[in-house]
C-alpha cells in the first residue's frame, strides 16, 4: 500500500513539466491529506505491538517521496535557470548608445577646411579674442574715433565703456595681433566669430563668422592678392568658379576691393540678357568678400615699416559663403544647428 504510494507520487512528480506544475502535485502527494499523510495519521490506532513497525515504514515512504520532490524540484529550477540566463543575456559587444552619432556644424566644417587650404599653402592659422580692444578693432586699423564706421550703431560694447573693450565686429583685429607676435613676413589666416548691434533676421545675425587672410612680406601686390584668391575660390567652389575685383573703400586696406565670383547658376548670362536669376539678381555676379593691400597705418600700428613690407589682406562672411554655395536662403538655418542640415549640405567627411 505504501509502496503504491510512493510509485504514484513519483510517477505524478516526473510528470511535472515546470515548478508550477510541481507544485500543483506536491498537496496530493505531501499534503496534509496525501495517502502518507493520512496513514501516519491512523498510527495511532494500530495495536501497539504493530505501531513502531508501521511507523517505521510510513517514515521511509515519507521520506522517499520527499526526496523524489526535492530531486525534481532541483531538476525543474536548474532547466528554469537555464532559460533565464539565455533570454535575459545581456551582450556586452553591443554600442551602449544606437542614436545617430549627428554631425559637426556646416560652419565649423568650413572654417576646417579654409585652414586646411591655407595651410597646405604654408601660411598659420591665428586667433584672436571675442571680446577686444577698441584700439585693436579700431584705431590700429585706421578707423579713428571721428570715423563715420564707428558712430554706427552696429558696434556692441561691453561694460563698462569708460573701460574701452568692444565684442569685435570683424576678425581684422587678429591682422594687428598676428604683426605684433610674430613681425613680418606673416601668412596668417583667421577664421572666426564677430558680433554686430544686428537684429536676427534672414539675412543678418547678431553673431556670424568671418574669415581673415594677411599676407605681409617684402614686394607683395596686388597680383599676388588676386592669385590667393583665385586659389582659395577654387578650393571653396571648384575649379570652375571665376573671381573679379570691384574697386571699394575700407579704412585699413589701400587701394580696396570687393571681391565677387561668377554666379554658378546662370554664369553670368542673366546679366547679359539672359533668363532672370534669383541667386545672383541678375548681376551675373555674387558678392564674397572684401580685400585689398594693407594700409601703411595698420603697419605702423604694428611696429612694421610700410616702405620695407607690403601686404594684402581679405575677409569673408563664412555664413554667406555657405548660403551662396548651398541655396540656404534663411541665415536662422544656419544658427539653430539643425543636423538634417549639416546632413543636406554632405559637407561631413
Ligand atoms: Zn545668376
Amino acid at each position: 500500500m505504501l509502496d503504491q504510494d510512493v510509485a504514484a507520487a513519483r510517477t505524478a512528480f516526473a510528470g511535472a513539466a515546470d515548478l508550477d506544475a510541481l507544485a500543483a502535485v506536491h498537496v496530493a502527494h505531501l499534503g496534509n491529506r496525501s495517502p502518507v499523510a493520512l496513514a501516519r495519521r491512523e498510527l495511532g490506532a494500530l495495536p501497539p505491538a504493530a505501531r513502531a513497525d508501521a511507523g517505521r515504514r510510513v517514515n521511509v515512504a515519507l521520506a522517499e517521496i520527499t526526496a523524489a520532490y526535492d530531486e525534481r524540484r532541483a531538476e525543474l529550477e536548474a532547466a528554469r535557470d537555464a532559460h533565464v540566463l539565455h533570454a535575459e543575456r545581456v551582450d556586452g559587444t553591443l554600442p551602449t548608445d544606437r542614436r545617430p552619432r549627428g554631425a559637426r556644424h556646416p560652419l565649423t566644417l568650413v572654417q576646417e577646411r579654409i585652414a586646411d587650404v591655407f595651410v597646405a599653402m604654408g601660411w598659420e592659422v591665428a586667433e584672436g579674442p571675442e571680446a577686444e580692444a577698441e584700439w585693436l578693432n579700431f584705431d590700429a586699423l585706421n578707423v579713428p574715433s571721428h570715423h563715420p564706421a564707428r558712430e554706427e550703431q552696429d558696434t556692441l560694447w561691453l561694460d563698462p565703456p569708460s573701460a574701452g573693450v568692444v565684442l569685435r565686429t570683424q576678425t581684422s583685429p587678429v591682422q594687428v595681433r598676428s604683426l605684433l607676435e610674430r613681425g613680418a613676413p606673416c601668412y596668417v589666416v583667421a577664421p572666426g566669430r564677430v558680433y554686430r548691434n544686428d537684429p536676427l533676421d534672414a539675412t543678418h545675425s547678431p553673431v556670424f563668422h568671418q574669415v581673415e587672410g594677411l599676407a605681409v612680406d617684402r614686394g607683395l601686390t596686388m597680383g599676388d592678392l588676386r592669385g590667393t584668391l583665385e586659389l582659395f575660390a577654387r578650393a571653396m567652389f571648384g575649379d570652375d568658379v571665376r573671381t573679379r575685383l570691384r574697386p571699394d573703400h575700407f579704412p585699413f586696406t589701400e587701394p580696396s576691393a570687393e571681391v565677387d565670383l561668377l554666379c554658378w547658376v546662370c554664369h553670368g548670362a542673366s546679366a547679359a540678357g539672359g533668363d532672370p536669376c534669383r541667386t545672383c539678381g541678375s548681376e551675373g555676379w555674387v558678392e564674397w568678400g572684401g580685400c585689398g593691400m594693407v594700409h601703411p597705418v595698420v603697419l605702423t600700428s604694428a611696429g612694421i615699416d610700410p616702405l620695407e613690407f607690403t601686404g594684402y589682406a581679405f575677409g569673408m562672411g563664412l555664413e554667406r559663403t555657405l548660403m551662396s554655395r548651398h541655396n540656404i536662403a534663411e541665415i536662422r538655418d544656419l544658427v539653430e544647428g539643425d543636423v538634417r542640415l549639416t546632413l543636406a549640405l554632405g559637407l561631413e567627411a
